[in-house]
């Protein structure tokens, strides 16, 4: 059943009429687990997809990767010479083999929990769905590595993102109305080491240098590179060091997590951590780190975006609004090419990476349509 060059209306009822299966669909892929770090389990979820994508008429290719799971690309031709829309997702969730145990797939009060479901096993049965055929040229690529930086899917994506004309991120949507994520902060660590000098707490106390008095003064300095009215945040969130009560501590460290909503301010907040310097002169410091996922700045070609998604939307009866978040996706190193990227289109739900991750079973078929839609009107 083709779900292209219907109107709206009749588009949202042919999908409202599949609403059951899709829903076995998503049970299918919640229950076959597939965390980040078992590139066993995610080789296995990649095959099965592979094989569903191959079956829709998609010319299916897997990127093999050594440490993760092997990434999934589906090329849908079309009779037009568009340039493709990339649909991009990813299958890895942060939840072990065995956490359906705990938390096994079920259905209550009109939504549908399990690990995995919200962030974005749904997400990924949308792109199906939506896909059964095609106005235009669509490549789908499903990532092993997302929740765990996307270190070997990134040089793929961003490939495959500049030669489309826009990218869509089938990530979970914001909040329980759904919107769409027109701004996500880049995301980044620092690591700040110091060296100190150890000596005997009571007999010899001089000739110490503390780390850890040190690290605490350094450490107010990093929390004033908080800068609330340009969307920096620095969060100093582990300490480690020292090694008795009795012992002037001669390491000890910090790891920060950094975020910024502007990529020019990455490289001045880098500035700002490179240039810490020891307050206790004996002390030696080393900084490492950086931004590692750049922002998704709300760009007028990102504007224009969710415009059109908006006008979709209406058309298929419901209003979508935007939001700005900070967490990163894949769609900010998209985004950071100037590739227009449009995120959240994925599930609506709630309690990502939280053990009552759910998603409402009511909103998939108007998602779905929505992403035909904009497949079609982009
Ligand atoms: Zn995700």
């Amino acid at each position: 059943m083709s779900v292209a060059n219907k109107v709206p209306s009749q588009l949202l009822a042919s999908l409202h009429a599949r609403r059951r299966e899709m829903v076995e669909f998503i049970r299918q892929l919640v229950e076959r687990e597939s965390p980040s770090f078992n590139k066993r389990a995610v080789d296995s979820f990649a095959q099965s997809l592979a094989k569903t994508l191959q079956r829709s008429g998609a010319r299916v290719r897997l990127h093999p990767v050594k440490e993760f799971g092997n990434h999934v690309q589906a090329d849908f031709a079309a009779t037009s010479r568009q340039k493709p829309i990339l649909l991009l997702g990813h299958m890895d969730t942060v939840w072990d083999v065995g956490a359906l145990k705990t938390m096994p797939v079920r259905e209550k009060n009109g939504r549908l929990f399990g690990p995995g479901v919200y962030d974005m096993k749904t997400g990924i049965a949308q792109m199906i769905f939506a896909l059964d055929a095609l106005p235009r040229p669509v490549t789908i690529l499903l990532v092993s590595d997302e929740e765990v930086r996307s270190a070997t899917s990134r040089p793929i994506l961003e490939a495959l993102a500049k030669q489309s004309a826009a990218v869509f991120v089938l990530e979970p949507s914001a909040g329980l109305k759904g919107a769409l994520k027109t701004a996500r902060k880049g995301v980044g660590e620092y690591q700040v080491k110091v060296t100190g000098c150890a000596a005997h707490a009571g007999l010899d106390p001089r000739n110490g240098h503390s780390a850890i008095v040190e690290l605490a003064r350094q450490i107010e300095r990093i929390a004033a590179f908080n800068g609330a009215r340009r969307g920096i945040t620095v969060n100093p969130g582990i300490i480690r060091g020292g090694t008795r009560t009795n012992v002037v501590a001669a390491e000890a460290e910090v790891e920060v997590d950094a975020r910024v909503a502007r990529l020019l301010d990455a490289p001045l907040l880098d500035r700002k951590f490179r240039s810490l310097r020891p307050f206790d002169k004996a002390c030696l410091l080393q900084v490492s780190g950086g931004i590692n996922r750049p922002p998704l700045e709300r760009t007028p070609a990102v504007i224009a975006l969710f415009r059109k998604a908006q006008a979709a939307a209406r058309e298929l009866g419901f209003e979508v609004d935007e939001a700005s978040v900070g967490g990163g996706s894949d769609g900010n190193f998209t985004a950071a090419l100037g590739i227009p990227t449009l995120d959240g289109l994925g599930a609506v739900g709630e309690g990502a990476h939280a053990h009552d991750e759910s998603i409402v079973i009511a909103e998939i078929p108007r998602r779905t349509a929505l992403l035909a839609r904009l497949i079609e009107l982009v």
